[in-house]
Formats: structure tokens, sequence, C-alpha cells
């Protein structure tokens, strides 16, 4: 339940009001446990603080965004200096050129760069450079993956024509048959293969790609002389200082990248090779925002902290404590307890829990020891966590496993998440 006479029950109740469906997109509380916080009001390190003060250790990391920590000195330093020279201005200063240079030698496959602002704005334009590219209109996506919420790509039909999701063809993530019917299917229309570089749906088991199902994408692409694009913008540099395809060895022609590059300042970016330069200079992209100096300076210092520090390392060493040790205690309580993804990226999922009442009755029990995780959608490490806060998380694993175990038999239906047992 809401907590009644909280901060947070009062905001959401003035937000029904003026917010449409009470809060927008992933962000809004609807689809969680009904006693998680919809309101924060402040975030440092590897912590949050809900509306009402209560402290969390933060296993949602803003979903990605914070990659070094919450109000990192370093880089909001570098932010809010950049920010009294200027950052909105007439056009770009130095920075972009400086970004640009440090993105594409950081990115094996990348030789140009253009930066926007969200994720979304990147994957739109892959595919605006893929069709004037090739001069052709059909692109292949993986079933269920996600790319923002604009119209070609929104996950609901509201407001959606089947004009802005024509020319778009589904296949199974992983699946080489199921990528090569689809190339068959587009004949001499492809314009681009869209992979993610994991399966990181929200709902189900993540899984890493399948390296023939990479090669396979490559090759077909260069057949056809459609174009690859990875879309990393949730996974990019939780699972490689380059594209996450790299670590099974393919390179894509265009990648788009968003959430964590500037840790938390609003920059997303288009990377792309050689090949696809003319059609990124051909195509009409810009947005009144796009060339701010203050997230570029922002970016420019994570992106020394990428190169420069263990972070990556850190946080998988940390990621893979957590995975064993809550395997071991879901072990222990004799609960089978499903855990998928990169460990810098973990999805938990219980065994037989349709409408996770599993999930949410164990998340709510995290939730009350200090802990937020997310009952269905990956979560995220950053490099402000330390053994200690892994260790906590532990903890209160195993007494929120043991006390689910104790009610397994009386856990109640979870009647918003019906819509996936149905
Ligand atoms: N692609 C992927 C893989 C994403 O995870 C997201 C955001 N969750 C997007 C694209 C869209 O990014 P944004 O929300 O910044 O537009």
């Amino acid at each position: 339940m809401v907590r009644p006479n909280s901060r947070d029950a009062e905001l959401r109740a003035r937000a029904e009001a003026v917010i449409p469906g009470g809060m927008y997109g992933h962000q809004s509380a609807r689809l969680l446990p009904d006693d998680y916080p919809q309101f924060f009001s402040r975030a440092k390190g590897a912590r949050l603080w809900d509306a009402d003060g209560s402290e969390l250790l933060d296993f949602m990391c803003g979903y990605g965004p914070n990659l070094l920590g919450y109000g990192d000195e370093g880089v909001d330093g570098a932010f809010t200096r950049q920010l009294a020279i200027g950052d909105t201005m007439t056009g770009p200063t130095a920075l972009v050129v400086e970004l640009a240079e440090q993105m594409t030698a950081m990115v094996t496959h990348a030789d140009w760069a253009i930066f926007c602002k969200n994720g979304a704005d990147a994957t739109g334009m892959a595919l605006m450079v893929a069709r004037a590219h090739t001069r052709r209109k059909t692109v292949i996506l993986a079933k269920g993956a996600y790319h923002g919420s604009a119209p070609w790509c929104a996950m609901r039909p509201a407001g959606v024509t089947p004009q802005d999701k024509a020319n778009q063809i589904l296949c199974d993530y992983n699946d080489v048959g199921s990528l090569e019917a689809a190339v068959a299917a587009a004949g001499d229309d492809l314009a681009a293969v869209f992979a993610a570089p994991l399966k990181h749906d929200a709902f189900i088991d993540q899984a890493p790609p399948n390296p023939a199902y990479a090669r396979r994408a490559r090759e077909l692409c260069d057949q056809t002389g459609a174009l690859l694009v990875v879309d990393d913008v949730r996974a990019g540099l939780r699972v490689a200082r380059d594209c996450s395809w790299s670590v099974v060895g393919v390179q894509p022609d265009l990648s788009s990248w968003g959430k964590c590059f500037a840790n938390g300042h609003p920059i997303s970016a288009l990377l792309g090779s050689e090949k696809a330069r003319r059609a990124a200079a051909a195509i009409f992209a810009t947005g009144s925002f796009w060339y701010q100096a203050a997230p570029m300076a922002a970016a420019l210092e994570t992106l020394t902290r990428v190169r420069q520090t263990d972070y990556l390392e850190h946080i998988q060493a940390l990621g893979a404590t957590l995975r064993e040790g809550l395997a071991e205690r879901a072990d222990a309580a004799g609960l089978a307890l499903r855990q998928t993804g990169p460990v810098t990226m973990p999805l938990f999922l219980f065994e037989e829990d349709p409408d996770l009442r599993k999930g949410f009755f164990w998340s709510s029990e995290m939730l009350r020891r200090g802990i937020y995780v997310h009952p269905w959608h990956n979560m995220f490490l950053c490099a402000a966590m330390t053994e200690d806060d892994i260790a906590l998380a532990l903890d209160a694993a195993e007494a929120g496993f043991r006390a689910l175990k104790a009610n397994l038999g009386a856990l109640q239906p979870v009647e918003k998440m019906a819509f996936l047992a149905a």
C-alpha cells in the first residue's frame, strides 16, 4: 500500500491532477510494488533518498545513467565550471570536437560522432542514416527489444499508426534462422539490422549475444549492403570500454549511446564508421539543446575516468560477489532464483512466479531494509558501490528470502501484473 500520510502519497495525489496517469514512462511507480516510492529528493554516490527521506542503496542507478556515483565531484565540477562559462549557445564549443575525438578513439568501429540528448534521438538517427545510406526502407528489429519511445519503436499501441511501424520486420534475438528468414523477407529493400547488444528486455530472463548470431548479422549486412546497428544506449560502458559487441568480436556500422557516458548529464550520441559518414552528413539532425557544452564537459571527464580507472573491473567484481551471494542465500532458503544478464546489469526472477507475486514480496522486503531493487527490469551497478554495500544487500536479501519462504502460501495475486500471467 502507498504509505498513508507520507509526502510521497501527497505528491502522488497532486500529480494525479496535473500529470497524465500520475506519472509517465517506466519511471512511473505504477507497475512496482505499492510500497515503492514514486518520488525522490536526493542522491549521492550509490544512494538515493525518497521524498520522505528514507535512504536507499540504489540498484537502478537512474535506469543506467549513474555509472560512477551520483553527484560525482569530478564530473559535476567539470559540468558546473562549463555552465559558468557557457552552455546553450548559438553553436557548439571546441568541446564537441574533443568529445567526438575521444568517443571515436574509444569505440573501435567509430570514425565520427553526432551528439544529441536522449537515447531515442540516437536510435532514430541510426534509422535515418541507414535509410539515407542504402536508399532502402526495411529494418529488422528483435521482438521485444527496446529502442526508445518514438512512434517507430514505441512499446504500446496508443497513438501509433501502422504507418509509423511500416517497413519493419521482427526476428527472434539470438536465433540465426529467424534472422536469415527476416533478411530473405526484406528482399532487396534491407536498410538495417538493429541489434540489442544483449537481450535485456523487461519481464524476462536476459541473455548474452550468441556470437554466431552476431557474426551472421554482420555477414548478412555485408552481403546485402545494409547497415548493422548496435543499440548500446543501455549496456554501453557496463560491458566493455568499447561497443558491447566487441566482446563477441563483431563491429557494427552504427552504434547508439546514451544514459551514462556523462554520468547522468543529458547527452547521447550516434557513432558511425567511415562507410556511413556521407549519409550521416546528409540527414537533417538537430535539437535546440544538442550543442550544450556543460554535458560535453561532463562526458569528457567521465570518459577520462573510464579510461584511467578500474571502474568496470570494480563493478564486475562486485556484481560477481552479489550474484554468488544471492545464489547461496536463495538456495539456503529453498527458493529458486534465476539471475540473468551481465553481473553489472542483473535481473532477478523467481521460478514459478507468473504474476511476480514472489518477486514483488521479496523486493518490498528489500526496500524495507533500505535496498532498492527492481522486480522486472534489469538493474545497474555503479562504481560508487563498495563491498560493504554488497554485504548490506546480501544481508537484506537473506532476511527477505526467509520472509518470502515463510509467506509463500499466503502471497496475494499481483493484479497489476496479471497481464504477464495471461
Ligand atoms: N535504447 C535502449 C536499449 C534503451 O534502454 C533506452 C532507454 N531505456 C533507449 C534506447 C532510449 O533512451 P532514452 O530513454 O534516453 O530516449
